[in-house]
Order: C-alpha cells, then sequence, then structure tokens
C-alpha cells in the first residue's frame, strides 16, 4: 500500500481512536462516584498507552476496541497494516474502508465464520483461537 493510502487510514484510525477515548472518558465520568478521578486528555495517545487505569476502569467493549484500534496503527507504523494475518494476501481496500481494524481479508473471515457458525451447532464451547 502507498504512503499517501496509510497516511489516510492512520488519520481515519486516529479520528475513531479519538472518538472512542472521549466516549470511553465520559462513561467514566458518569460511573464514577468520587471526584478525584482524572482522564488522560483524549487527544494524546501517549498518555492513553501510559495510563492503563484509565483502559481498566472503561468498559470491557470499549477497551477492546481502542486496543483494535491502536493495533491497527501499529501495523501502519509497522507495515504491515493491510496485508491479511491468515493468508498473508493484500486486503480490499473497499473492506479497509469499512472496517480499518481488520486483520482478515474477506475470505479468510468468511472462512472464519462459517468456521464459528459450524462449532457453534455443534454446541462447542471452546473459543476459536483464530484472530477475528
Ligand atoms: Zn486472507
Amino acid at each position: 500500500m502507498d504512503q499517501e493510502k496509510l497516511l489516510y487510514f492512520k488519520g481515519l484510525l486516529e479520528g475513531r481512536l479519538h472518538t472512542l477515548v472521549e466516549e470511553a472518558g465520559k462513561t467514566c465520568n458518569d460511573m464514577r462516584k468520587d471526584g478525584n478521578g482524572e482522564f488522560p486528555d483524549p487527544t494524546d495517545r501517549a498518555s492513553l498507552e501510559s495510563d492503563r487505569n484509565f483502559l481498566l476502569r472503561i468498559k470491557d467493549r470499549e477497551r477492546k476496541l481502542i486496543m483494535k484500534v491502536k493495533e491497527a496503527l501499529d501495523r501502519i507504523d509497522n507495515g504491515t497494516f493491510g496485508i491479511c494475518e491468515s493468508c498473508g494476501k493484500p486486503i480490499s481496500e473497499k473492506r479497509l474502508m469499512a472496517r480499518p481494524v481488520t486483520t482478515l481479508c474477506i475470505e479468510c473471515k468468511t472462512e472464519l465464520e462459517n468456521q464459528e457458525r459450524r462449532e457453534r451447532l455443534r454446541g462447542t464451547k471452546s473459543k476459536s483461537s483464530f484472530p477475528s
């Protein structure tokens, strides 16, 4: 993927991270009973990274989303963004636009979903170790 596209996705992901952190902060503020909690500046990725408490206090679902976005940003930095984790082929840009945090191409994702459906049908409780 060329540099210009990477920068585009980086901007997209950073915007998403910003929104998620801001919303998580709000939820946190709502849940807070005492008035002495402090939240990092949502625009500052470094402070978020260093504040583990923040991540521990927000909801599990939001935390997972934030982690996914951060992982995608890491992949942009280390040059693996847009490459399917399973088959190593490039993920289509259309798919990345819709879901920039994805690590699987549509073929692998479909295969994974079919696999999960089969497992559910069998009634197994074991989670697939396949990354989603
Ligand atoms: Zn694939």
